[in-house]
């Protein structure tokens, strides 16, 4: 069975919510793994998942929770994927590159720069066992098309299987990295690739990086491989069906048909089911494939605003299907 570990992660106010309502919030901690939500009837909910992070969370806290683990497993050939969820704003790309990625206040790192950290630390400690090689790719889904990051003239990429290497991208770009620096410089360059593509909104696309961690044996040359996929999703917020049309309505339905199709792949697998996984409904579960099912390690990061002006959103991110594990 497929092990998904749900979290939940509260973002300090923004001052426009500060703005409308002062410093209230919608959520009351209970402990590290339940809260109580005050829904638009003032009614309290209480919810509880295997670790919430609220607004006081430090990055590293969701790292050591979430992410290490998962490196732990790529070394031992085990795949991982961390994924982000949640409306426009709520804190996802926060919590995945946070500010400065390659250089600044070290604390407001996100998940990607210290996992960089993390795989290099682990595989210097095997050093003497084993010769690795770490690749990175970066590539971008928008409107169920892949777009590779590194190379943006690659706008169509397609995915497909071999019995050698499972799950692939044909033709993206996949860079060689032998240290934290240079993977750095790596994502970042991926980053901004990310962000000069565009009248395209980043909220609009997903983002997905893959790490593929190769190690051979000095003993017997024996070789494996364990990949850390990280999904920066989409914005999951409904697109408003009054003011939306065009391309706005077309983006809306894309990325609501690639999330349910995600939520239906979890709950498959952490249902126990191992026949007739729905891969194949989108682009999304289909990269994720293999790094999703089998032998693998999955954790969903759940990101909310703890506004009173946000409930309907938090809410609904919070039931989400996807979650329902
Ligand atoms: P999303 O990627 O979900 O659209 P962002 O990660 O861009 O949202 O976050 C929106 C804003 O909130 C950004 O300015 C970000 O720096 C800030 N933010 C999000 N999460 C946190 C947090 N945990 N601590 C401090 N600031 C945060
Ligand atoms: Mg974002």
């Amino acid at each position: 069975m497929v092990s998904v570990t749900v979290c939940v992660r509260f973002r300090p106010l923004s001052l426009s919510e500060k703005r409308l309502h002062g410093d209230s919030i919608c959520i009351q901690a209970l402990n590290t793994q339940s809260f109580t939500f005050k829904d638009e009837k003032e009614e309290d909910i209480t919810f509880c998942f295997d670790r919430v992070f609220y607004q006081d969370s430090e990055q590293v806290e969701v790292y050591d929770f979430l992410a290490m683990p998962i490196i732990e497993g790529a070394v031992n050939a085990i795949n991982g994927t961390i994924i982000a969820y949640g409306q426009t704003g709520a804190g996802k790309t926060y919590s995945m590159e946070g500010l400065g990625v390659l250089d600044g206040d070290r604390n407001k790192k996100g998940l990607l720069p210290r996992i960089v950290d993390g795989i290099f630390e682990f595989l210097q400690s095997l050093v003497e066992m084993t010769k690795w090689t770490v690749k990175l790719s970066m590539v971008e889904i928008y409107m169920d098309k892949i777009r590779d990051l590194f190379d943006l003239s690659k706008d169509n990429i397609q995915i497909k299987e071999n019995k050698c290497q499972g799950i692939f991208l044909l033709g993206a770009t996949e860079i060689p990295i032998t240290n934290s620096t240079e993977a750095l410089r790596c994502l970042c360059h991926g980053i901004a690739n990310r962000a000069v593509e565009m009248n395209l909104a980043s909220s609009r696309s997903h983002c997905v990086y893959i790490f593929s961690v190769q190690q051979e044996s000095r003993t017997d040359g024996r070789s494996k491989t364990g990949k850390i996929v990280l999904v920066d999703l989409a914005g999951s917020e409904k697109a408003d069906r009054t003011g939306a049309g065009g391309i706005v309505l077309e983006e809306a339905k894309s990325i609501n048909k690639s999330l349910s199709a995600l939520g239906n792949v979890i709950n498959a697998l952490t249902a126990g089911k191992v026949n007739h996984i729905p891969y194949r409904d989108s682009k999304l579960t289909r990269i994720l494939q293999d790094a999703l099912g089998g032998n693998s390690r999955t954790a969903l990061l759940c990101c909310c605003s703890p506004s009173p002006s946000n409930v309907s959103e938090s809410l609904s991110t919070l039931r989400a299907k996807l979650l329902k594990s």
